[in-house]
């Protein structure tokens, strides 16, 4: 037997490996198993090349735990290690400038582990000693054991070892049992493992039995060795794409399609990306695509690798070019992960070119999943947005779909307004917009459904690229104003008239369902009596502040709209007329005053006319300050009385709540009152 010292130049490393790279420790095994499908994949090649002639036989990995003995072992029968070679590669340790380098990353162990070529060492994060058991597959190789327990120092003796390859016998640390129980194990293979391109067996497959779960004969195979993504595009059919998918995400609805991703040059990629059913919302992003380098998984967070709007995406990338060990923002700047990048991105804007130009009616059909992935990828990258406009669709509220370029055409006569503004008018949900909605087609104009959840951004992103486009919901004023053709005609109420009829409607106005705007049009004689809108602008600031903290502001605000007064309706004209009937009498003796304080009032003022602040005389200003005091109470008596009688007109309440019923508005209370009313009136 030889005793010896690990070939380092820093008496560190074991504290290193055991302390700082604690957090990560669950790849140990990874790590162990990669080694162990290396040597295999080696033995293959000596092989087929004539350098071995040998039997293979069978290689395929094993891992098995030994609970009483407290052991995790990987086997495999590959082309084991040499005397010299363990000397070689297990002992010496390339380590140049490593305390440094190990100061500096000691909290990722990713890094140093990739570094250094750690590999095999990792095996000392849970094990308080390791074994190598290996034998070469070189004619008459002697079979020899290493062993170190986390010390510098390590043995090497000859030992027996009938079978070609390599045993890893981790003696697992008291606090890591962990890693000796079956689901554990189960579960870091499935995640590391899965895909690895040699069998790796753990245990014996399972069957019931009696109600209990029972070892067959059969060598329980993890991995597949052959995944979709390895083999030509041309060998698979749309179900194996299919069942790859099932094999990733168990859980998952099917994919609305898949690509295929195939380079070799100027840059190694391989995968499969498939677009998820997002039924139009963001879900919390369960399915993530999976990295991997040749078959071995790493990770499952590929931000930095591919453009943020396709992790949206699911799927697997496999590439050996993606440096791995290194940090985020490398991985940014490195020119291979761009041009991977690049690649996926064209690749995945042409694929759905091809599906739209070759096959409309399907691209229709899966449109309302792919359009919140569009909208991200349009209002984040600028060149997907160049490549998808062409096939980027609007869908109206009859279901129909357009491109850009197709509802220009369709609205462009009709719907552009007398500044030579293109107007689209939007529904967010055609149920509780139905009125709006049916008015405006009836006008012969078109309406979109944008009920997506990146709908808002999206509009304002159009808005701010066509500046001649504008977007309106159909509730944002009334349809006259919505696309304004000529000068509105304006009402023929006096200023008077509408003060007085104000406090009339006000009166009976919802008071903690946000907060409303009375307004007087001429809408004609054949429109609604009474509509309620609501600002395009605030109601979009809200919608952003929702989804955007920073905007607090506008969040805290109360929803605003407006109640537009047809001023030419029947209706409208008989409630002015009844209100004068009843409260003209009322009303003459304060009025009589405000006119008499107002005559005063401009008399003192046509006196101090031309007069500078301080030439007036302090009486004077008293004096006015007195009737404007008087003019503002006597006001507010006048507006209270109308308001008393607003409350007790009923049309004015029929009217007032059909608006709202029209906009969604009227719930609970106020919807109960307005049936009882109804019915009151019809008796
Ligand atoms: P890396 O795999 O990055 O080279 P490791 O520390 O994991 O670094 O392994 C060091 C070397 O030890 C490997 O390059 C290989 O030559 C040898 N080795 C490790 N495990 C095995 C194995 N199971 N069979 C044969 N050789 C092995």
């Amino acid at each position: 037997m030889t005793t010896g010292k690990i070939g380092v130049s820093t008496k560190d490393l074991f504290p290193i490996i055991k302390k700082f790279l604690y957090s990560d420790h669950d790849i140990f095994l990874r790590e162990i198993v990669s080694n162990a499908v290396d040597a295999t994949q080696k033995l293959k090649v000596l092989a087929s090349s004539g350098e071995y002639s040998g039997e293979l036989g069978e290689v395929k990995i094993r891992v098995k735990a030994d609970k009483e003995a407290g052991t995790l072992t990987v086997s495999d029968r590959g082309i084991g290690m040499t005397r010299d070679e363990v000397e070689k590669y297990i002992n010496q340790i390339a380590f140049s400038g490593a305390e440094e380098f190990l100061e500096k990353h000691k909290d990722d162990a990713a890094t140093i582990i990739g570094h250094f070529g750690l590999g095999f060492y990792s095996a000392f994060m849970v094990s308080s000693r390791v074994d190598i058991v290996t034998r070469s597959y070189k004619e008459g190789a002697q079979a020899v054991k290493w062993s170190c327990n986390g010390d510098p120092e390590y043995t090497l003796e000859d030992v027996e070892k009938e079978e070609r390859g390599t045993d890893i016998v981790m003696h697992i640390n008291e606090e890591d049992k962990d890693f000796l129980e079956e689901n554990k194990i189960s579960e870091l293979l499935n995640k590391y493992c899965k895909f690895l391109p040699v069998e790796i067996v753990f245990g014996k497959k399972k069957e019931w039995k009696e109600g209990k779960q029972v070892d067959t004969d059969e060598d329980n195979v993890i991995n597949d060795v052959n995944p979709a993504w390895t083999r030509k595009p041309s060998d698979l059919k749309e179900e194996d794409y299919l069942n790859f998918y099932h094999q990733l995400y168990p859980m998952a609805e099917d994919p609305l399609f898949h690509i295929h991703l195939n380079v070799d040059y100027p840059f190694n990629l391989t995968g499969i990306l498939y677009f998820p059913k997002i039924n139009n919302k963001f879900e919390i992003q369960k399915n993530k695509i999976q990295l991997y380098s040749n078959q071995v998984y790493v990770t499952d967070s590929v931000e930095g690798i591919v453009p943020e709007y396709l992790t949206l995406l699911h799927g697997v990338i496999d590439s050996p070019d993606i440096p791995l060990n290194v940090s985020r923002s490398y991985l940014q700047s490195d020119r291979n992960v761009k041009k991977i990048s690049n690649h996926i991105t064209k690749k995945v804007a042409d694929s759905l070119s091809d599906i739209f130009t070759n096959n409309r009616v399907d691209y229709e059909k899966k449109w309302d999943d792919l359009k919140v992935f569009i909208q991200y990828g349009m209002l984040t990258d600028e060149k997907f947005a160049e490549r998808a406009d062409s096939i980027f669709l609007f869908k109206d509220t009859d279901g129909k779909y357009f491109t850009f370029e197709e509802y220009d055409n369709l609205v462009n006569t009709n719907q552009t307004d007398k500044d030579k503004n293109l107007v689209s008018l939007y529904a967010t949900d055609a149920t509780e917009q139905f009125s709006y909605i049916e008015r405006a087609k009836a006008k012969g104009y078109n309406v979109l459904l944008m009920d997506g959840q990146l709908d808002t951004h999206f509009i304002n992103y159009l808005e701010q690229k066509h500046t001649d486009h504008k977007y309106l919901r159909v509730d944002a004023d009334v349809l006259e104003k919505l696309i304004q053709k000529e000068d509105v005609r304006k009402t023929e109420l006096s200023e008077a008239e509408q003060e007085e009829l104000r406090p009339v409607f006000t009166s009976q106005l919802p008071k903690d369902n946000g907060m409303f705007f009375v307004n007087f049009e001429a809408l004609g004689e054949d429109g609604d009596p009474v509509v309620v809108t609501r600002s395009e602008f605030m109601r979009r600031m809200k919608e952003m502040a929702a989804m955007n903290p920073g905007m607090g502001f506008y969040g805290a605000m109360g929803d605003q709209y407006t109640l537009v007064v047809n001023t030419d309706h029947k209706l409208v004209k008989g409630v002015l007329e009844s209100e004068r009937h009843e409260m003209t009498s009322k009303l003459e003796p304060i009025n009589f005053e405000i006119r008499e304080i107002e005559g005063k009032k401009t008399e003192l003022e046509e006196l101090n006319k031309g007069r500078k602040d301080e030439e007036i005389p302090q009486v004077d200003k008293d004096r006015l300050k007195e009737f404007n005091e008087k003019l503002d109470s006597m006001r507010k008596q006048k507006e209270s009385l109308l308001e008393e009688y607003g409350k007790e007109n009923k049309i004015v309440g029929q009217l007032i709540d059909l608006a709202l019923l029209a906009n969604g508005l009227l719930k609970g209370e106020a919807l109960n009152n307005f049936v009882k009313r109804s019915v009151e009136l019809i008796k």
